[in-house]
């Protein structure tokens, strides 16, 4: 099996303060054949005002003082960005993802709209189920404006607001009521070429994913990423092994990696 870890952050990331050299040695350890590193670039910041400026230097110096191991023939390192509330400014997206050498782009939704408020769900109350509702509805409608953004390679962690409700609220919510929104979101991502990403949240959701993989397989997607989203080294490659079994049990018979941008399958 050809095992990679497609998202991953490190010190360049305000909530990580890993060192990518650490993340590489991990992804090796783990028998990973690729990391890619793929810190936050979130045009709404936490409290929903716009980013200001962005600079590119911390990542692109970390990762040349990374170069050990992006020259290993049995293993690659390899540039990306997760770019939040793309769809919220996709004219800046567009600009700032032009000033690296990207190999890839994870297109998340972070926040509320910017007409709610814009704060990061990180930072929201999850007590009342009738509010984990209205924050669903407005977090599946811009995730429909994000997927038809040009502005990322795979959509991210779709399932993103359900770690906060059932993770941390102790809620039981599916994002089933918003089938015919998921739908077009899936839609609309094989459609425009894009990929999904099964993201294990460190190993913590991994079956979640059945329903949305089926749903995807079944509209004609192809191309899916897989990631831990890691923090720290130990949580590198945390559940990959069990999300490419559950691929190859809904049928997918390859795993999506990038180079500039542009996707090739390897075999589960
Ligand atoms: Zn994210
Ligand atoms: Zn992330």
């Amino acid at each position: 099996m050809y095992l990679v870890d497609y998202h991953t952050h490190t010190c360049c990331s305000p909530d990580s303060e890993a060192r990518l050299s650490d993340m590489a040695r991990a992804a090796q350890q783990a028998g990973a054949r690729e990391l890619c590193t793929t810190d936050h670039c979130d045009l709404q910041q936490a409290d929903g005002t716009p980013l200001a400026a962005w600079d590119w230097t911390p990542i692109l110096r970390q990762y040349e003082e990374a170069a050990f191991f992006r020259y290993r023939e049995d293993f690659r390192l390899q540039l990306g960005l997760e770019l939040g509330g793309g769809y919220t400014d996709p004219a800046r997206a567009e600009e700032i993802l032009s000033g690296a050498p990207l190999d890839f782009v994870i297109g998340s939704v972070h926040n509320q709209s910017p007409e709610l408020g814009g704060r990061d769900l990180f930072y929201l109350d999850y007590r009342d189920e009738a509010l984990c509702r209205q924050l669903l509805e407005d977090y599946m409608a811009n995730l429909l404006r994000q997927a038809g953004q040009s502005c990322y390679d795979s959509l991210g962690h779709i399932i993103y607001p359900l770690r906060y409700i059932n993770g941390r609220a102790g809620h039981h919510m599916t994002l089933d009521p918003w089938e015919d929104q998921l739908e077009a979101v899936l839609r609309t991502v094989v459609e425009t070429g894009h990929a999904i990403e099964v993201n294990t949240h460190g190993g913590r959701e991994v079956t979640d994913w059945l329903p949305i993989l089926r749903r995807y397989r079944a509209l004609g997607g192809e191309l899916i990423t897989l990631g831990s989203d890691a923090h720290r080294p130990a949580h590198v490659a945390k559940g990959l092994e069990q999300a490419a079994q559950l691929l190859r049990e809904t049928g997918f018979r390859w795993v999506t990696v990038y180079r500039r941008r542009e996707p090739e399958q390897r075999r589960l």
